[in-house]
């Protein structure tokens, strides 16, 4: 059962960064996880159905997108806002997103990724203000399968 009431002294008081929300055992949860994608650049076998196309999406904006997680902090107190998806790093702009959930409060930004395009975002990413990364490494293999082919192809 999770309690999202917002009476708790933590929200009527001063602000701080005590979760409101907590289970039946009065576990209090941290972390919200933000699925910024139903894209991903892989189709393992077990995630994506055979054939089946990549959902179109329209994607809010950075600053757009950085306000509603504002906005939802301001009510929910979680310490940490992770971005996953499928794979976060198919948002178009996530450095700047990054750097606008930064500016708008959150007090640690992490993600998790298959690590496909971390070469070109790490460095980005990092300077935008990202503090914690979860690769999956059970698809490294996949990356490295691409590697192997494209570096046959080329020779
Ligand atoms: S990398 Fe993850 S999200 Fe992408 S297809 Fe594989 S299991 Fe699904």
């Amino acid at each position: 059962m999770i309690d999202t009431s917002l009476t708790t002294p933590a929200v009527k008081g001063k602000p701080s960064f005590e979760p409101v929300i907590r289970d039946a055992a009065g576990r209090r949860f941290r972390d919200l996880r933000l699925s910024l994608t139903a894209r991903c650049n892989l189709s393992c076998v077990y995630c994506v159905p055979e054939g089946a196309p990549q959902p179109r999406e329209r994607f809010a904006s950075p600053a757009t997108h950085a306000e509603r997680v504002r906005r939802l902090h301001e009510r929910l107190r979680q310490t940490q806002v992770r971005q996953t998806g499928r794979e976060p790093t198919q948002y178009p702009e996530l450095p700047e997103l990054v750097r606008r959930l930064r500016e708008a409060g959150i007090p640690r930004i992490a993600m998790t990724t298959n690590g496909y395009f971390l070469e070109r975002l790490a460095g980005p990413l990092a300077q935008a203000g990202l503090e914690s990364l979860n690769v999956s490494v059970e698809f490294a293999p996949w990356a490295y399968i691409e590697e192997v082919r494209a570096s046959e192809e080329s020779s």
